[in-house]
């Protein structure tokens, strides 16, 4: 097999597989539980809701994988996706698309289950009308600075509004005339009427509607009253028959709302379950933060391969497996806690390193010419392709007089450990000979090393040389007549600190200045010359890199997704044993 041809294995997406066995955590005991007592006729019915304010995050894929997760355990289990798009003034289509194909290449499926919050504001209006007919609900003239001020502290007891005792006729009448347009935002919203005493102060009368005039991505001008988050959401979900509606922990204090609405419309009452969100050492991850990113120009956009987004991890050459992989090792729980970055590079590893092709490339090049070895002469050496799984096969990577080597692979004077080219020493090409170097030519003004001469054993081709002497070092290489030259794009972590909001500093102080490296002139061994964007390969010795869509527009450009872990020891120790 030779070139790109025998490189295309870790480039089919698969979905996630349908019968793993995680173990049980508390929200799959749960369901279990359930499952067993009936309650809910032996259905298993979750969802993902994101709101479209942004582009989907690492913290999102935790959420993902445990909702379609699910679904998928449970025979018969459904997942939908549902859009939670009551707040148009932030919302938009891009976010919608992004991240409908964010779902489905981390490999769910909601079949026909794709639904919006819009879809459901008739329903949820004639709700509202219900909870006023019922006299639990009324319109309040209060701003928002006063509901606020009205709504008390946790030790304090809130105030009642003045306008808590309005008639139901007044306040049906008020209602439809927000509906009609009559009103000036923000001067009048939408209450239930609970307990201002309440201990807990969501349930302190919250704000079920709002006057808003902006435009709807899918509803358009349609309607100037959206309604707010809690009296939307638990709705949807009974709407759509959910049986678990799992979310973060930070709406443990909301459920009593969920469940109150629900209540009292007497509408079917799936279970909210709240878990711990994910939190990353070196990030941050709201999509307010990642839009600051984005809008502030940090970065290049929400795929920025520095960025925590799905689709920056996508670009910069993250499966969907590893991420899986990272999703089902951090598990869920009900504690939150920080993971550090370094496992999910770690999942990352694990998956490429079986699945990606080995290739040598060369990021900053040092010219090499071997002085006996013909000119002219060209040989094709055989290369495995992936020692990890022998099927993936060989190619040939064609040697030659002129080859460059890695600029940090030669020491004019090496220190102490440095087991690599110096004058003098001898050390060996992967898949090709044993070269030893003679001088080094330098360039006048700098000084610096521009050249190698060395000289070859043509005994040792792929082999120990007969008189059994040993080398302590194998560099990657590639003839400089058949490279193939690309740019290729090193990434570090966007923050310095592991905590980049410490002590309530912004993060936007411990951006790191060297998260981006652009190597313009790296040259590649010639099987690269037909990779295609998304492609992932192993670099020899220097870690993992995929094409990036950039690519498209002429040269080659490689994101590295993560380095080898110990790309030194592992490859001397290899080459002193044999
Ligand atoms: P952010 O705080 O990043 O803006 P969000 O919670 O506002 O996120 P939504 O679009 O409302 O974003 O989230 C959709 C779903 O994803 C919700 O059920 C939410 O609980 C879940 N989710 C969001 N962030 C995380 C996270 N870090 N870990 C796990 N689940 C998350
Ligand atoms: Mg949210």
């Amino acid at each position: 097999m030779n070139g790109a041809d025998s490189h295309n294995g870790t480039n089919r997406e698969s979905k996630a597989p349908v019968n793993s066995t995680p173990s049980l955590d508390f929200v799959r005991a749960i369901i279990a539980e359930d499952l067993l007592t009936n309650k809910y006729g032996g259905r298993v019915h979750t969802r993902f809701p994101p709101e479209p304010n942004g582009y989907l995050h690492i913290g999102h894929a935790k959420s993902i994988c445990l909702n379609f997760g699910i679904a998928a355990e449970n025979k018969g289990g459904l997942c939908n996706l549902r859009f939670d798009d009551t707040n148009p003034s932030k919302e938009d289509i891009e976010y919608v698309e992004a991240i409908k194909e964010d779902v489905r290449w981390l490999g769910f499926d909601w079949e026909a289950r794709l639904f919006y919050a819009s879809d459901y504001f008739e329903q949820l209006y004639q709700y509202a009308v219900q909870l006023i007919k019922d006299g639990k609900a009324y319109v309040c003239d209060l701003s928002a600075e006063e509901i606020r001020e009205h709504r008390g502290t946790l030790t304090e007891p809130g105030r009642e509004s003045p306008y808590r005792s309005r008639s139901v006729t007044e306040n049906l009448d008020l209602f439809e005339r927000m509906r009609a347009g009559e009103f000036e935002d923000g001067s009048h919203v939408l209450r239930a009427k609970i307990d201002m005493s309440s201990r807990n102060l969501n349930m302190r009368d919250p704000v079920m509607y709002r006057i808003l005039r902006a435009t709807h991505h899918r509803t358009g001008d349609q309607w100037c009253v959206y309604p707010m988050y809690d009296f939307t959401h638990c709705i949807s979900d009974s709407i759509e028959r959910i049986t678990h509606s799992i979310c973060t922990l930070e709406f443990e204090n909301n459920r009593p709302l969920y469940d109150w609405f629900l209540d009292e419309l007497k509408l079917y009452h799936p279970q909210q379950i709240e878990f711990a969100r994910l939190n990353l050492n070196y990030t941050v991850m709201s999509k307010r933060k990642l839009l600051e990113l984005v809008e502030g120009k940090y970065v290049a956009g929400w795929d920025d391969p520095r960025m925590p987004t799905i689709s920056g991890l996508r670009r910069r050459g993250y499966t969907p497996e590893a991420v899986r992989a990272f999703c089902e090792q951090i598990g869920v729980s009900k504690r939150d806690s920080v993971i550090d970055i370094a496992l999910l590079e770690h999942c990352v590893r694990e998956d490429l390193n079986r699945r990606a092709p080995r290739v040598m490339a060369v990021l900053r090049p040092l010219r090499v010419v071997i002085d006996n070895y013909p000119e002219g002469k060209v040989e094709e050496l055989a290369a495995v392709n992936n020692p990890e799984d022998p099927s993936m096969g060989t190619r040939k990577v064609p040697f030659s007089r002129i080859l460059y080597i890695e600029r940090e692979d030669f020491r004019e004077e090496p220190p102490k450990g440095f087991f690599r080219l110096a004058p003098g020493r001898e050390v060996r090409l992967r898949y090709a000979y044993f070269i030893k170097c003679e001088s080094a030519v330098k360039d006048e003004k700098t000084g610096e090393v521009i050249e190698l001469h060395c000289t070859y054993d043509p005994q040792t081709r792929d082999g120990a040389p007969p008189d059994g002497r040993k080398v302590k070092a194998t560099l990657h290489w590639v003839s400089a007549a058949h490279a193939v030259e690309a740019e290729a794009r090193l990434y570090d972590s966007l923050f310095l600190k592991a905590d980049p909001e410490e002590e309530g500093a912004d993060f936007k102080n411990s951006l790191n200045p060297n998260s981006l490296e652009v190597l313009k002139s790296c040259r590649m061994e010639p099987s690269l010359a037909n990779a295609k964007s998304g492609d992932r390969y192993q670099f020899e010795r220097l870690g993992y890199f995929c094409v990036d869509p950039d690519s498209s527009k002429g040269a080659l450009v490689f994101n590295r997704t993560v380095t080898l872990r110990d790309p030194w020891s592992k490859m001397e120790k290899r080459q002193q044993s044999g």
